[in-house]
């Protein structure tokens, strides 16, 4: 007995728009090709470049950027920089990605997970400051689709309980808080991801910025072995390069050269990548204005938000359920996502601290309702058009 073929999707003359794509142009292509025919390849002078440039962009003086091979190693850094350790705990939003909760896990501490304010779908400060216990020692705020956290508010908390802040800046470069980029807001340590689907991108990679050297140093120790010198220093240094120290047991968490050469060029274009992605969300509002969908936070006037995503929630009286959304749109040729499984309903958080649903209503009630449609630099306005009007169809019928 053969399985009945399943049903195709609606036939559209239209190509797949994808979810996501990076747009990578000639200069990273070149810079890539020169560093393959340079003879290094791995963390060498373009990640120094890339990191010279990365504290260059944030424009503040002292900070400085540490390359990495992804944000959850950056993460990971940050912490053990900071000494988390067994029987401490770390406050963050269960709205997120696993990554930034799992790192407090590596570090045999333990994750408190809190509620978003559903005006912003970011951490709720004031459940922050709830959840505080003795054991507390710091706290991840995540820059949530690119809308930066109140950070006056978490810093304040911070500062009265004597706690850590590292912020989990995978979605907001360039984001701004109190015209300022996220990175240069006066938190411990801020992370950013080159993930394929982040605003710049280097396949795999990330960067951990400080202002503190000796967080700095730590993190730069820890990044490669626990070793006092990294390869490059070695190879490049006037004294004998055979010769270094372990100085305690570290990670192989070092950004590559190939990945650098991407992460110079994208960084340029950064400020253009956002300028793009605000028009075409400006777009979208404009064009679902009417519909039953609840449209995404936008930032306090003169604020900057890298629009990351386009998280869209149905409002309680839509006519139809998120799947059911989902499913419509994927059969018009357009690919979706969800942002997030809240980590409170994944098996392995949800076991380890016997979480339930009712302790987070405002992310539970989000989750349910809520999607990401494509929203990146490749798009045209029609593609922004035939995604507002898949949504319309689906909707109004
Ligand atoms: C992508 C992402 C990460 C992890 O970034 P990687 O560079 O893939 O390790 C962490 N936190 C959030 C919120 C993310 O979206």
């Amino acid at each position: 007995m053969t399985a009945p073929a399943p049903a195709a999707p609606a036939a559209s003359a239209l190509p797949f728009l994808p979810f996501a794509l990076p747009e990578i142009g000639d200069e990273e292509i070149a810079e890539v090709i020169d560093t393959l025919k340079s003879g290094w390849v791995t963390t060498g002078p373009k990640a120094r470049r890339f990191e010279q440039d990365f504290a260059a962009f944030l424009d503040e003086p002292g900070i400085e950027a540490i390359a990495v091979n992804s944000a959850t190693a950056g993460l990971h850094l940050a912490l053990e920089a900071l000494g988390i350790g067994p029987g401490d705990e770390v406050i963050t939003t269960t709205h997120t990605f696993t990554a930034t909760a799992e790192v407090v896990r590596y570090l045999g501490a333990d994750v408190r997970l809190v509620d978003i304010d559903p005006a912003t779908l970011n951490i709720d400060p004031a459940a922050i400051e709830a959840a505080i216990t003795p054991r507390t020692k710091a706290i991840i705020p995540v820059h949530f689709a690119g809308l930066a956290v109140d950070m006056d508010a978490v810093l304040a908390i911070a500062r009265r309980h004597g706690l850590k802040v590292v912020e989990d800046a995978a979605h907001a470069l360039p984001t701004t808080h109190s015209g300022r980029l996220v990175g240069t807001l006066g938190s411990d340590i801020t992370v950013f991801s080159f993930y394929a689907n982040k605003t710049i991108t280097t396949g795999e990679g990330g960067m951990a910025v400080t202002r503190d050297p000796a967080l700095a140093a730590r993190m730069k120790v820890m990044r490669l072995h626990g070793i006092n010198r990294d390869a490059f220093d070695r190879f490049t240094a006037k004294v004998p390069s055979w010769y270094y120290e372990i100085v305690a047991p570290g990670f192989k968490y070092n950004l590559t050269d190939i990945a650098a050469a991407m992460g110079i060029h994208q960084l340029k274009r950064a400020q253009g990548f956002q300028q793009k992605r605000a028009q075409l969300a400006a777009l979208y509002d404009e064009l679902l204005a009417d519909l039953p969908l609840i449209l995404p936070p936008r930032p306090a006037a003169g604020e900057v938000h890298s629009w990351h995503l386009y998280v869209l929630r149905l409002t309680d009286d839509a006519p139809i359920g998120r799947d059911a959304l989902i499913e419509a749109l994927y059969a018009a040729g357009i690919g979706c996502s969800v942002h997030y499984i809240p980590l409170h309903l994944h098996p392995y958080w949800r076991e380890r601290y016997d979480l339930q649903a009712a302790d987070y209503p405002h992310s539970q009630h989000a989750y349910e309702r809520m999607l990401s449609v494509p929203l990146y630099t490749r798009m045209t306005e029609d593609d922004v058009r035939r995604v507002a009007a898949a949504l319309r169809q689906a909707l109004t019928g």
